[in-house]
């Protein structure tokens, strides 16, 4: 599912959406509206402690056709799962009650009538070629279509901000996963040619130009086919040590340590009576938040080369301070840059997913063929390893 039998990086075209939707239900939909899944450049496990990230979108996006419909019923149908159509009352929708892919977008619309939003039934056919549970954000790519297409189809006047909150609502307390607001703003707010710095504590963001092709760079992503499960509690356990080091330390939250006062902070910590485990993740929390703005004084620099060493510093403090990589993630990482990638680091949750890597155009053929021989020497699954060019956000396509 998740586009994984589909090509990656094959466009889920609005026309066979819009024909599948009528094959469906028997109509043309009101409309087709595309959202993206997204890499994080740098800035992991920063958003639940009010920090700062920088997702760019993918080509990778969901597609899905969508008509209202005047009665309780919401009908959803999904053309990557097996599964076939999803009929709920919208009336009945409660927290947890819809198991498996269609609490996403059922979700999205008891969010939006939860506040207070006119919203009735609907009819929802999509096509995603996001890969599933690849650390790529599939699941917000479903939710923000589907909440882009209902601001838009009962004119409900949204900012796009204001439709990410809404799906991070969906996934937080309809799904049940306690995730932070970047992958659903990277969804709805990411520009083609730009990274999006996003200051997860009041949501300013800045579009900053990243276009590596221009500067004969590649991004590329590293999809090691490990499947993470954020659910697992490993997720929780991370963030509930971010709160304890934020407490101990009397901060709102682990942004407000500034980079110059990380080492008084771990002191401090230590004379608090805090465990390794809260210091490791303080560490990594406020030092990935300065990466954030070294890269972003790079990229203002128009110095992306020099991004690469970051990214790979960051690789190391995720994988050794927060512990959350896995050997496949460390592999891509190491064998990217020692067959003369820039830099490269793990992105998104950990546990698996992807990697993303930054190299010089003429290098990322023979980088993709060693991260592909390292993998089969380890007797890993194959990876699947594709460019990133920086794409749009979430959008009306019909
Ligand atoms: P990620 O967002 O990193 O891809 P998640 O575990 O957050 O991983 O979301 C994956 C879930 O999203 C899948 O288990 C499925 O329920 C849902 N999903 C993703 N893509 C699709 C799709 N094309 N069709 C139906 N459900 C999907
Ligand atoms: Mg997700």
């Amino acid at each position: 599912m998740g586009g994984s039998g589909a090509a990656v990086g094959t466009a889920a075209g609005e026309v066979r959406v819009a024909e599948g939707f009528r094959r469906l239900y028997g109509a043309a939909p009101e409309g087709v509206w595309a959202a993206p899944g997204r890499v994080n450049l740098i800035g992991e496990y920063t958003d639940f402690n009010d920090g700062f990230v920088m997702p760019l979108a993918l080509p990778h996006r969901a597609v899905a056709a969508v008509s209202r419909r005047r009665d309780r019923i919401l009908r959803l149908h999904s053309a990557d799962v097996t599964q076939g159509v999803v009929q709920l009352d919208i009336a009945a929708l409660e927290p947890r009650s819809v198991t498996g892919w269609a609490a996403y977008p059922a979700g999205v619309v008891q969010a939006l009538r939860e506040a207070g939003h006119p919203v009735t039934g609907a009819d929802v056919h999509l096509v995603s070629t996001v890969p599933s549970g690849a650390g790529l954000s599939s699941s917000a790519a479903l939710e923000v279509v589907v909440a882009l297409a209902l601001n838009d189809l009962y004119g409900l006047g949204l900012t796009r901000p204001e439709l990410a909150l809404l799906a991070q609502r969906a996934e937080n307390a309809f799904v049940g996963v306690p995730c932070g607001i970047m992958d659903q703003m990277a969804a709805a707010c990411c520009t083609e040619g730009h990274a999006l710095h996003l200051d997860t504590r009041d949501l300013s963001q800045r579009q900053v130009p990243f276009d590596p092709a221009a500067q004969g760079l590649r991004l590329l992503v590293v999809d090691t086919r490990v499947r993470h499960a954020l659910g697992d509690g490993a997720y929780a356990a991370r963030r509930a040590a971010c709160e304890a080091g934020a407490r101990a330390l009397g901060v709102r939250a682990l942004r407000d340590i500034p980079y110059a006062r990380l080492p008084a902070a771990l002191e401090r910590l230590a004379g608090a009576g805090q465990g390794e485990e809260v210091r490791r993740c303080v560490r990594h929390v406020v030092s990935d938040d300065h990466r954030v703005e070294r890269t972003i004084a790079l990229l203002d620099a128009d110095d992306l080369r020099a991004v690469g060493p970051v990214l790979t510093e960051g690789h190391a403090s995720l994988r050794d301070d927060l512990r959350v990589s896995c050997p496949e993630l460390d592999l891509a990482v190491t064998t990217a840059v020692t067959s003369g990638a820039l830099g490269a680091r793990m992105t998104g949750g950990g546990f698996g997913g992807s990697a993303v890597v930054l190299a010089e155009e003429p290098d990322t053929e023979a980088v993709t063929e060693a991260i592909t021989e390292a993998f089969a020497a380890s007797g890993f699954t194959p990876p699947r390893v594709f460019p990133a060019a920086p794409s749009t956000g979430a959008r009306r396509l019909s």
